[in-house]
């Protein structure tokens, strides 16, 4: 009798650090009961094109990708979805058939707590201007959100991503002279860490009323999120955004649907540890 074989299934990226996603997805297979495995593949920029060999050939059935490899791996895949193509990066990998498809769940994951609270932004403000921001910008676009600003600490960063969206563009310091009804926090700042105490918005910014959408998701409330439920606005944690694309990874790999709270519970207990 031979041993049934299992799907493998992966991350990619250098360094890999702590990931969460092999938990989440491992968690998946188990729920649904799949033979399947989610590994971590540590792959630095010079073994890339060695990897994406064995993803053919072993073959991996899917992957996450993750930095620095989210925009190099685009010439190794055979399609690209237009949202990854939007993006300008890859997150995902999966197979239609005998092609190798590469896309960015990183902007449905985005745009999941905005469609679920049916929020319609008129006019937003992005602070940040990294991998991220871009996922995030595609995600206002796909929404029909007109009026965007992007700032960031090195305006020519900013300057550029407002280009190749076409979106207004601030400096750092003015960000609180913008009258916005969904600001949006892309950088690091209040992560835990070095940067815990940190908030890209300052409590007096916040004037009218709007939703705060922190990407930060460790801790759950950060500074910025804390001091926008005190001005009364609406709040997002990041862990939401995290959820959704990991969800829909899952739902690429195996047709199955994670459900948000679970994922939510597993990452919650996880950041516990
Ligand atoms: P990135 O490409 O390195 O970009 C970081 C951005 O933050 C840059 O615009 C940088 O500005 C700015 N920044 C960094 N430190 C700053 C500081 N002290 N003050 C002001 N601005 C600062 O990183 P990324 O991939 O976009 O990720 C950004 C954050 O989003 C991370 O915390 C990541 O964990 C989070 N994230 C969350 C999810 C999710 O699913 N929730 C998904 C993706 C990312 P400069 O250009 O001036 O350096």
């Amino acid at each position: 009798m031979t041993a049934p074989q299992k799907k493998l299934y992966g991350i990619i990226g250098h360094p890999l650090g702590h990931t969460m996603s092999p938990a989440l997805h491992n968690s998946g297979f188990n729920m649904f009961s799949l033979q399947s495995v989610y590994m971590a593949f540590p792959t630095p920029p010079e073994k890339l094109a060695d990897f994406m060999k064995s993803f053919r050939t072993v073959p991996i059935h899917g992957a996450s990708v993750t930095i620095p490899h989210k925009e190099a791996v685009m010439r190794y895949v055979d399609k690209v979805t237009p949202r990854a193509s939007a993006v300008g990066a890859v997150n995902t990998l999966y197979w239609e058939k005998d092609l190798i498809v590469g896309d960015n769940t990183d902007v449905l994951g985005f745009m999941a707590p905005l469609k679920d609270k049916k929020n319609t932004s008129k006019k937003a403000l992005v602070l940040g201007a990294g991998g991220a921001a871009k996922a995030v910008l595609a995600g206002l676009q796909e929404l029909g959100t007109s009026d965007i600003t992007i700032c960031n600490r090195t305006l020519q960063r900013a300057e550029k991503l407002a280009a190749t969206f076409k979106v207004n563009t601030i400096t750092w310091d003015e960000r609180g002279s913008v009258v916005a009804d969904l600001v949006i926090n892309t950088t690091p700042m209040g992560m835990a860490g070095e940067h815990v105490n940190e908030t890209p918005y300052l409590a007096e910014m916040f004037t009218e009323h709007g939703v705060a959408y922190d990407l930060v998701y460790n801790p759950l409330e950060t500074t910025f999120l804390r001091a926008a439920k005190e001005a009364g606005w609406e709040t997002i944690d990041g862990l939401h955004m995290f959820a959704a694309q990991g969800a829909e990874q899952f739902r690429l790999w195996t047709g199955k649907k994670l459900p948000h709270d679970h994922i939510r519970k597993l990452v919650s207990n996880l950041l516990r540890l």
